[in-house]
Formats: C-alpha cells, sequence, structure tokens
C-alpha cells in the first residue's frame, strides 16, 4: 500500500488539480491523496463506556455503517474495571430513599467539586441528562440496584450500581446492542494518527490504524470521528508532567489508558483544558497482588494511618484525600469496617475482597485488638481512634469534620476488617475541549469539522476534582450526545 503522510497533502495545488481530473468523486485533494482501505459513516475510536454508547447512539439516530476501533484484544476499557458507581439525580429514587436532590443541586455540588473550573453549559447538560442516561441503559439492557448511596469521594447520596459485574454489566449489555445492531468492533487496532485536510485546518477524514503484526490501514469516515479513547492516568510521563508526585505512584488504570488519542487530537489543532488535575484514589501498596477495597461506602469506614491514627474525614474530596493520605507516613493508609460494612462493601467490591481474603492481604478479626496485633498498628492508640469515632456518631460531632449524614453508622460489629491501602492514579480530569455537542474545539476556539469527543478524553466537566460516580454520568450521557451528533453531521 502506497504511504502519504499528513505532509503530503498540505493542500498542494497538483494534488487537488489530480483529484478533479481523475474524477474519483473526491471532495478534496487530500481525500483523493490517500489511499483508503475501508469506509464508513461513523468511525468510534475506543471500545469503552463512551466509544460504546456513541456508537450505537450514531447508529440509532440514522448512520448506516458504524465501526469501533479498539487496540486492545477486548472492550471495556476503564469502565470494565469500574464500579459501576453512577451519579444521577432521578426523582422517583431520591424521593423514594428519602434524600433532597435535583440535576440543578447535582451541577451546583459538581461545580463547586471542580472549583469552579468545570464549564457550566457542559456541567448542567451533564446532569440533566444523567437520569435519560440511566434510562437509556436500562432500555438497552442493564438492570440497575435500588441501593442509593454516596460513593468515595461523592459527596452526596446520589449514586446506585448496576445488577451484575459493575462496570463490565454496563459493557456486557452495551456489547450485546453492538451484536444487534451490526456494530463491527475492531479489536487490535490501534488508531496512530487522524487524518485532516490539512494539519491544522480543512475537515477530519479519516485515520490510520496499526493492526497486530504492524499492517497499518487508512480507514475513511465520510461523516465523522467520535474519539472516545480514555484518560491517561496510566501513562507516567504525562501525568507526572505537571504532578511530579504522580511519578512514584501506581495506577488503578487498565494498561491502555495511555493518552495515546489526545496526543493525536493536540497534532491537528484541538485545544485542552485541565490536563495537570489529576486523580488518586487509595489503591493496593507496591508488591501488594490481590489489594482489599473496603472504602466505596462511605458511611462504613475510617482511615486511619501507621500510627492507628485517623488524619482526614473520610467524606473530603478526592484530591483532599489524595494530599492528605501522601502526607502520611510511608503514604499509607489501614481502612477499617465492620461486619455490616464489609457485607455492604460486597455490591460493588465483592470479588476484589473475596480475592483479597485468600491471598491474605485482608485481614479481620473479632475484636479491635486483635485487629491490630493483625495489622501491627498500635493497639491503644487503634482501640481509641474506633472509639472515638463511635462516640461521634452518638453526638454527631466528629473531630475531623465528617459531616452528619455520614456519621450514621458505628463501627462495632464482628468481625472487624482492615485493608492497608495507598494513593494510586486514578482519573485525569482534563482533556480536548468540547462544546455542548460534543464537537472538538481547537486551540482558536473553532469547531473542528468531523471530530466529535466524549468521556475521559475530554477536559471541562470535572474540573479539579471529579466527584466519585461523575464518570459514570460523563460517558454514557456524553457517548449519546456525540454519537447522535455525529450521525446528523453531513457528509
Ligand atoms: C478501578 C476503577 C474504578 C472506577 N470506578 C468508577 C465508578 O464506580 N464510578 C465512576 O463514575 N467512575 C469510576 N471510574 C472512572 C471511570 O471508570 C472512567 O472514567 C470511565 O470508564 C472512562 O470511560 P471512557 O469510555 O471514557 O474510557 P475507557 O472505558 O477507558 O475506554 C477507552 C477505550 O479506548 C481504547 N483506546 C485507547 N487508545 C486507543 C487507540 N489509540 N486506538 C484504539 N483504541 C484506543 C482503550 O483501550 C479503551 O478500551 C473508575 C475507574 C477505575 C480505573
Amino acid at each position: 500500500m502506497t504511504k502519504f503522510t499528513r505532509r503530503f497533502f498540505l493542500g498542494s495545488a497538483p494534488a487537488a488539480a489530480a483529484a478533479c481530473t481523475l474524477g474519483f468523486g473526491f471532495s478534496s485533494a487530500a481525500e483523493a491523496a490517500v489511499k483508503w482501505d475501508d469506509t464508513f459513516n461513523i468511525v468510534v475510536i475506543g471500545a469503552g463506556g463512551a466509544g460504546l454508547s456513541a456508537a450505537i447512539s450514531a447508529k440509532e439516530a440514522g448512520a448506516k455503517k458504524v465501526v469501533v476501533l479498539e487496540k486492545m484484544m477486548f472492550a471495556g476499557g476503564n469502565t470494565i474495571r469500574a464500579g459501576g458507581g453512577f451519579n444521577a439525580a432521578i426523582k422517583a429514587d431520591y424521593e423514594k430513599a428519602g434524600i433532597t436532590d435535583s440535576p440543578q443541586l447535582h451541577a451546583e455540588q459538581t461545580l463547586a467539586a471542580g472549583d469552579g473550573r468545570g464549564d457550566p453549559e457542559l456541567v448542567h447538560q451533564l446532569t440533566e441528562k444523567a437520569p435519560e442516561s440511566v434510562q437509556w441503559l436500562k432500555d438497552h439492557g442493564v438492570k440497575f440496584q435500588d441501593h442509593i448511596y454516596q460513593i468515595y469521594g461523592g459527596l452526596y447520596k446520589r449514586a446506585r450500581n448496576p445488577l451484575g459485574p459493575r462496570g463490565g454489566a454496563y459493557i456486557k449489555a452495551l456489547l450485546e446492542v453492538c451484536k444487534k445492531e451490526d456494530i463491527p468492533i475492531w479489536y487490535n487496532s490501534r488508531v496512530i494518527e487522524i487524518i485532516r485536510e490539512k494539519p491544522l485546518s480543512g475537515r477530519v477524514l479519516g485515520v490510520k490504524i496499526e493492526q497486530k503484526g504492524g499492517k497499518t490501514l487508512n480507514i475513511r469516515a465520510t461523516n465523522a470521528i467520535v474519539v472516545a479513547a480514555g484518560g491517561f492516568a496510566a501513562n507516567d510521563r504525562l501525568t507526572a508532567i505537571s504532578d511530579p508526585r504522580m511519578a512514584k505512584l501506581g495506577t488503578t488504570n487498565h494498561p491502555g489508558a495511555t493518552g495515546d488519542l489526545l496526543t493525536d487530537m493536540i497534532d491537528i489543532g484541538a485545544g485542552t483544558r485541565g490536563l495537570d488535575y489529576i486523580q488518586c484514589i487509595p489503591g493496593g501498596v507496591p508488591g501488594e497482588k490481590h489489594a482489599p477495597n473496603l472504602f466505596t461506602h462511605v458511611d462504613r469506614f475510617v482511615f486511619v494511618n501507621l500510627n492507628g491514627k485517623r488524619f482526614i474525614k473520610e467524606d473530603a474530596r478526592r484530591d483532599v484525600l489524595r494530599d492528605a493520605m501522601l502526607d502520611q507516613p510511608k503514604a499509607i493508609a489501614w481502612t477499617i469496617v465492620d461486619a455490616v460494612g464489609f457485607e455492604q462493601q460486597k455490591n460493588s467490591k465483592g470479588p476484589e475482597n473475596e480475592a483479597a481474603l485468600k491471598a491474605g492481604t485482608l485481614y479481620f478479626a473479632d475484636t479491635i485488638e486483635d485487629l491490630a496485633k493483625k495489622t501491627g498498628l498500635p493497639v491503644e492508640a487503634l482501640k481509641e481512634s474506633i472509639d472515638t469515632y463511635n462516640k461521634a456518631v452518638d453526638t454527631k460531632k466528629d473531630p475531623l469534620g465528617r459531616a452528619e449524614t455520614v456519621l450514621v453508622n458505628k463501627i462495632i460489629k464482628a468481625p472487624f476488617y482492615a485493608g492497608r491501602v495507598t494513593m494510586k492514579r486514578h482519573h485525569t480530569m482534563g482533556g480536548v475541549i468540547i462544546n455542548k455537542n460534543a464537537q472538538v474545539i481547537d486551540r482558536r476556539g473553532e469547531v473542528i469539522p468531523g471530530l466529535y469527543a466524549a468521556g475521559e478524553v475530554t477536559g471541562g466537566i470535572h474540573g479539579t476534582n471529579r466527584v466519585g460516580g461523575n464518570a459514570m454520568a460523563d460517558i454514557f450521557t456524553y457517548g449519546r450526545i456525540a454519537g447522535e451528533n455525529a450521525a446528523k453531521n453531513p457528509a
């Protein structure tokens, strides 16, 4: 196959003339200059939550030929790893749970938690449409649990989980829809370049992909490309550029979360925002294969440091929690729950904790004293921390300032469990700039024709700090919006 680089079709007059005289029906010299190996109306990049919902929405909005390109050998990205906690202010749900809520409150809290750096227009659209996204997922085969709870870093009781294998439940259902809708997913197909008419102007035409064995293909997208390639929390170099602390930390992400498409979009002129806001959450300590996870339900656990002392209100923002834990001795904390908390945790992290129990990384004992002995924590200090916390549940006054809404459950029912954690890179809040229609905006503030993006690859929703449970709302809402609008984009 003849190889053409982007430089080849820098709008040269001979190429334009060739395109016209050869009469290939190409709309531009640039398009004619590439040997296209296959053509689709919509090319979606990434088979995670945002990508699959974009592909399905594009097909449902009338696009005839849609393809999903995925660099890994399976679908799911970070979405399949997610606990699946999904924030949406759904009237029937919050009324049933006796909670005061609304999309407006959800938007206000999201903007405040991101220090006002989120784009209000995008955030309001997100919280208004998040309930529709839950309904859309139900209509496409996802079943949800009834329980509404405050997820770690969620700041409000607004999350729900799917029934089934958490984030995997969304992916499983959407893959079935893709099959029914005849949407092919090309695995082992890494996008290595976005092909635009000119490097920094004109329409986006298609992509170059590299398949297993190094074979490259050029894929034409007649109507639009939707980039849904996820974040870059698995990329040591990119995350450490603006926050050098990140270089030393591990990641909770799948190995493909490296930000390739972010770089490719920057190459063709995309504007970015918030790239220096890197979120961390607790994960296993280095060398521990099966890490326990006891911290999803904020009303059920406390953190203590290696001295057995609580050091932070557990319902704080994720960035505050990150900084507090990184400041503790060895940057390590123990998460403590009782038997009820452990049961509750099963609705999002059951299999992980079963594996941790088998691997011996999750400790349990019938008394706090014995738990301290097993974990090596100072007995008296741990007892005092748990006693003080239990008293705070009675008095509704926590010395560390935990809110009353999550100061409701004592840690009193044996057995007691403890899991050791440190901070890991988890989510990248920044990415390319999009508008309300999910069109990518360039460095000069202009729409890049034919280019849409959704999910963690975009910036501007979460500001400095993503609220726990808001990524699911984001990827399925903006995935749908991107897919629908891409389908309407004229060829
Ligand atoms: C362990 C964990 C738990 C989480 N739990 C929650 C939770 O409970 N609630 C919540 O709201 N958020 C949670 N999150 C965050 C959330 O999962 C992610 O932000 C979200 O899934 C991102 O979705 P996405 O579709 O944008 O990207 P992804 O799901 O990561 O999908 C992107 C896809 O693009 C592919 N790709 C990348 N580059 C290329 C390329 N060059 N060519 C082709 N394909 C490419 C990737 O391989 C991947 O499959 C969690 C994250 C993790 C890691």
